[in-house]
């Protein structure tokens, strides 16, 4: 067993101490208190382990934001974690499902994966080079957000300012069931679909309406007709509302498209064929606007060699790195989308996502926390 490994195992239950502890305090992303509590104890724990600055990004409407980072002066380009402090859980979740380990060694509690276990393996990397005086004298920065369940609005621009300067990044997300890396996540774009027909009576004139419904039941054919899930790309109409009561023939009618891409070419074919829908009912007008977007984090030859980078490390400090995928974002389809080396999914193995199953595999987080502090110490930049 590596020195890493072994330092890790031998800390197993003082990690599994710290996880409770994380858990215990509650963050829902819509209380800015409590995710400033738990921000108050990173801090800390960020003062703790020696980092060398710890920048506050204030915000109004979600916790505030840290930047903390190790010997910042060094001359090479930063390793970059992703760390978000919130999550689904409204407060009082908790005293609901405390957090209980069952007989198979999974930790459950709410926030335990997603991603209170990531951040728990992220301490605990520099917490054991730093025992084992094995600490790189890299610039390492670690960006704590507090927004990523709901779409990360307050943080994305300045993960995408950081992510341009780092010469890897890692994000914390879970890892799969299976405890697999994910190294592809599926791009995401929410659009909205709004069209404008014209009310008349359907009795006495119905000649003089525009129906909105019936101009979107055609368009959203033919959006239907954009899928190609062959390519990895699915184009769904989720939602629709439309009419005003049963009598008039309907002036507006809305909708929702979800639109998911495995490749950025993809991305960029549905919103031009969106944004070009005309309308086939004269007079109906049709606005098409995209309310949120992640491009997909492709799995290209970058990531290739990304990967395996990663997997030899794990094989030299003895822990073995398996791959798989999401069809859902993260906030490393920023980084991945700029062309930015970026590592997802490295949180520990675990399950039931915004869920009320979901847990942590305790054993996963010292081999875990063993990738992670090898990849700190032995990772090598391309160029
Ligand atoms: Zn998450």
């Amino acid at each position: 067993m590596s020195e890493l490994l072994n330092y890790f195992q031998e800390n197993r239950q003082n990690m599994v101490d710290q996880l409770i502890e994380l858990i215990g305090y509650e963050s829902f992303t819509a209380d800015k208190a409590m995710v400033d509590k738990l921000g108050a104890y990173m801090q800390r724990q960020f003062e703790e382990l020696q980092a060398s600055s710890i920048t506050r990004y204030a915000l109004d409407e979600a916790g505030d934001m840290l930047l903390a980072k190790w010997h910042e002066d060094a001359p090479e380009k930063p390793i970059l974690f992703l760390i978000h402090i919130d999550t689904v859980w409204p407060i009082g979740t908790l005293a609901e499902r405390p957090v209980r380990i069952d007989e198979d060694g999974r930790l459950f509690g709410p926030g335990a994966v997603d991603m209170k276990g990531g951040i728990t393996i992220v301490l605990w990397a520099i917490r054991g080079l730093l025992a084992l005086q094995q600490m790189p004298k890299r610039p390492i920065w670690v960006l704590m957000t507090t927004d990523e369940e709901i779409g990360s609005k307050h943080s994305e621009a300045l993960i995408k300012e950081l992510g341009a300067q780092a010469g890897l990044v890692l994000v914390m997300e879970p890892g799969t069931r299976e405890g697999a890396i994910k190294t592809w996540r599926k791009g995401v774009a929410m659009y909205t679909i709004d069209i404008e027909g014209r009310a008349s009576h359907a009795g006495n004139a119905p000649e003089q309406g525009i129906n909105s419904i019936i101009e979107f039941a055609q368009q959203a054919l033919k959006i239907h007709e954009l899928n190609d899930l062959r390519n990895g790309t699915s184009v769904s109409v989720t939602m629709v509302n439309g009419g005003s009561a049963r009598n008039v023939i309907p002036a507006h009618t809305s909708g929702f498209i979800d639109v998911r891409t495995m490749l950025q070419t993809e991305s960029e074919r549905i919103q031009r064929e969106l944004s070009s829908l005309e309308p086939m009912t004269p007079g109906a007008k049709i606005v098409v606007e995209c309310e949120h977007q992640r491009p997909p984090m492709e799995h290209n030859d970058q990531m290739k060699r990304t990967v395996e980078q990663a997997k030899r490390i794990g094989e030299a400090v003895g822990v073995t790195v398996r791959e798989d995928g999401s069809g859902g974002g993260s906030d490393g389809n920023f980084t991945a989308g700029m062309g930015i080396p970026t590592l997802d999914g490295l949180g520990p193995q675990g399950d039931g996502l915004h869920a009320l199953h979901e847990h942590v595999v305790i054993n996963s987080l010292p081999t875990r926390a063993a990738l992670i502090a090898g990849i700190l110490r032995d990772w090598v930049f391309e160029d």
